[in-house]
């Protein structure tokens, strides 16, 4: 009788060959009008790690106006990667994900939104490599679609609402987060309460204050706001410690994104009851696993759950879906309209926004490709990458 053996696992099947970042630069479809910043365009950082078991990973890195929001801009998210990311991953077996993000760690400090895009580019490899979709490699989705808030952010009240009532008609958004915080508090809760009359019941009003406010003009603020409708708060001051006393005076919910900067700084906000509500962000948390650890802290201290936004395209945002759909609880839905500011579509399939909801796809790994022509005709440079390409790359 033949002894029976196992087949060895190859141990360099799937080597990490090329990393390859580029930066690609997109208009958006109005001016998008933030405490920090006015953005008319948008640049994301696209990284793809060519495996020598022909899979190709892909990942996106993408902040809020450059470095008015944090701080990593795509242009040093990039830097990063090519100059002390890549020569980690090359060589290395892109099948142990996290134990090659634990490497990347040990090199590299801080830098989340960089590792994001990393780790993201080699989860969506190993689903392609398994045949699983990126939910189900993290453990498995609870839910197929999302529901998805539209920000209003012209910065002209009649213009907001006009937005507002096309999204409604369309049953594309139902529900509408207010950018306020550039004006004087009684303009920004006249302009709350404005559209909030103006859409009545058929809408959910949200603000987020994007840390504008001091503690003074948030204690005048949330009443004001709770009178007109409005029915959750982001952010409205920069301090932890100031949300958590906010928490403590005022019934209307409130929610932490700006400090929630991964599972540590969530563990801590848990802990001092600093949040009704998490908005929780793949970039920020420092990658989709820690994402998913800020989700379950949230949980287990009955904090309520969000999926935010670092207004990513299509390959940041269905990455962000893919960790959202996890959630056993997600009590305040996603706001994963990135890729609908844009002018230009970059993927192969668009992304599907339907009856206020956007699908999860279900093909392996993130479940979508890129349409490598738009990619050629919006990215900035040609595409640096550290190892010598044999061919015509770029
Ligand atoms: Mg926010």
């Amino acid at each position: 009788m033949e002894p029976r053996t196992l087949s060895p696992v190859p141990t360099s099947a799937a080597t990490i060959e090329r990393v390859e970042t580029l930066l690609i630069d997109l208009p958006t479809i109005r001016p998008h009008r933030l405490s920090v910043a006015t953005m008319s365009g948008q640049t994301l950082m696209l990284v793809r790690l060519h495996c020598s078991d022909g899979v190709v990973g892909l990942g996106e890195g993408t902040t809020i106006a450059g470095l008015a929001y944090g701080a990593e801009s795509p242009e040093g998210m990039k830097l990063a990667i090519d100059t002390y990311v890549a020569p980690v991953l090359l060589g290395s077996d892109a099948r142990r994900v996290q134990a090659l993000m634990a490497r990347v760690g040990k090199l590299v400090k801080g830098n989340h939104f960089a590792k994001c895009a990393v780790e993201t580019a080699l989860l969506d490899a190993q689903g392609k490599r398994v045949g699983l979709p990126l939910s189900e490699l993290l453990g498995g989705r609870v839910r197929d679609r999302l529901g998805v808030a539209w920000t209003l952010a012209s910065g002209d009240t009649a213009r907001d609402i006009a937005e507002a009532e096309a999204m409604l008609a369309a049953r594309r958004h139902n529900v509408f987060k207010l950018k306020i915080g550039r004006k004087p508090v009684a303009e920004d809760v006249a302009h709350v309460a404005a559209i909030k009359r103006a859409l009545g019941d058929a809408a959910s009003v949200r603000v987020d204050v994007n840390m504008a406010w001091s503690e003074t003009e948030a204690v005048r603020a949330l009443p004001a706001l709770a009178d007109a409708g409005c029915e959750l708060v982001e952010q409205p001051v920069a301090s932890a410690a100031a949300l958590t006393r906010l928490m403590r005076r005022f019934p209307i919910a409130l929610m932490a994104d700006e400090v929630l900067t991964g599972p540590d700084s969530a563990f801590e906000l848990a802990r001092v009851g600093g949040a009704d509500v998490f908005a929780v962000k793949t970039e920020q948390s420092g990658g989709l696993l820690a994402a998913q650890k800020v989700g379950a802290i949230a949980d287990a201290a009955g904090i309520e759950l969000y999926g935010g936004t670092m207004l990513e395209g299509g390959v940041g945002t269905i990455a962000a879906a893919h960790v959202f759909a996890t959630f056993p609880r997600l009590q305040w839905g996603t706001e994963l309209f990135g890729p609908l500011l844009l002018t230009e579509e970059i993927l192969a399939t668009p992304l599907v926004y339907r009856d206020f909801h956007l699908e999860v796809p279900s093909a392996p790994g993130l479940g979508i490709a890129l349409d490598e022509e738009r990619i050629a005709a919006f990215r900035r440079d040609r595409s640096r990458t550290t190892v010598a390409p044999t061919g015509t790359e770029g």
